[in-house]
């Protein structure tokens, strides 16, 4: 790790491709988030996103790859399936797990004997991919429980000292992670929804069985499908309230209950109808894309103003609203007030 970290254009590939090669950690911009790489098949390179993240060792990695020829290369047992997905939604916000190869390094896997694989849609994150001629391992690019970073801007805020260098390649387009599917599972089981909603999904597997802790809290004791469902996440510093319902009345709801100088979430139509309050566009109530792209960097900027409670409204789980309304649930820790 360095203390100064490198800023990178597109232009600067070859230097990027240099960091991954020598064990270093580089962020890099996808079309979901900005991502903290580093070479996947050198553990000690990967330990240190790890550090550098302040990540629980047992949440593992996707390994980034430039195309569904390299699956081969890291999974075993790979069914049709993979491939199908792989047609239709690659490059972009989809994460396929699949039984791991054994030159998979434990550290990417968490131990685990599937692995996550995704081809991101971003030409320059691509391009240092193939540069580098490795996997690229990756979790987002925040300190850990943080709001994933969707500039450049916000990964330095949380990394800038701790790595070697950053590629900007300018805002995420998509804004929430990826999609996670679990194709060792019969029916095949959604972990993560994102940038792939589920309707797509489902046009090409047939009927897929949506993990519970999408949707809910893990019951105290209950074992995860995925290590990282345990864990606290994108929560801002002060606590959040989400409030489901019909637009309008959500934000009756909100402005009856929320106290001068608390923060809010709100869809767009709704901006002018909290004074006194911290408020935050989440975009039009009918623009799921565009509050998918707001979502992290609205809850982010809660840290820099004094808050003392957030409230957020939420959209429906049709399309992309079941990845945004997961990433305003769980920065909620589950605290959802339904009218
Ligand atoms: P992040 O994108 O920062 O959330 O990090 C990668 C995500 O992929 C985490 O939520 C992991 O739990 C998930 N993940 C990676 N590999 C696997 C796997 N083999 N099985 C289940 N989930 C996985
Ligand atoms: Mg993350």
């Amino acid at each position: 790790m360095s203390l100064t970290t490198l800023r990178l254009g597109p232009e600067d590939i070859s230097q990027g491709a240099s960091i991954l090669r020598r064990g270093g950690l580089l962020g890099i911009p996808t079309e979901t988030v900005y991502g903290l790489g580093a070479d996947g098949r050198n553990p000690r390179a990967v330990e240190a996103i790890f550090a550098a993240k302040g990540r629980p060792q047992d949440n593992p990695l996707i390994l980034h790859i430039p195309g569904a020829d390299w699956l081969e290369r890291y999974c075993g047992h790979i069914p049709p399936q993979a491939y199908a997905l792989a047609e239709r939604f690659w490059p972009g916000p989809l994460t396929i797990i699949l039984k791991r190869r054994p030159c998979v390094p434990d550290v990417v896997t968490a131990g685990l004997d599937t692995v996550g694989m995704r081809c991101p849609d971003h030409p320059v994150t691509r391009a240092v991919i193939a540069a580098a001629g490795t996997p690229v391992a990756a979790p987002s690019g925040n300190t850990s429980g943080r709001p994933s970073p969707t500039c450049a801007a916000h990964m330095l805020e949380d990394m800038d000292g701790k790595i070697d260098g950053i590629l900007d390649g300018g805002p995420c387009t998509v804004g929430v992670e990826s999609t996670i599917i679990d194709l060792t599972a019969q029916p095949p089981r959604l972990l993560r929804p994102g940038g792939v909603s589920l309707e797509a999904l489902e046009e090409v597997l047939g009927p897929v069985e949506v993990d519970g802790a999408v949707r809910r809290l893990l019951a105290h004791g209950e074992a995860p499908r995925a290590p990282g469902m345990k864990y606290r996440h994108y929560a801002p510093q002060a606590p959040v309230t989400v409030v489901r319902g019909a637009p309008a009345a959500a934000a009756a709801y909100i402005r009856q209950h929320c106290a001068p100088g608390e923060g809010v979430l709100c869809f767009r139509e709704f901006t002018q109808d909290y004074p006194g309050c911290t408020v935050r566009d989440l975009g039009p109530a009918g623009d799921k894309a565009e509050q998918a792209r707001r979502v992290f960097a609205a809850l982010r900027s809660f840290d820099a103003a004094p808050v003392a409670r957030i409230w957020a409204q939420c959209p429906d789980e049709g399309e992309l609203g079941l990845a945004v309304s997961n990433r305003l649930n769980k920065a909620a820790g589950f605290h959802i007030v339904e009218l």
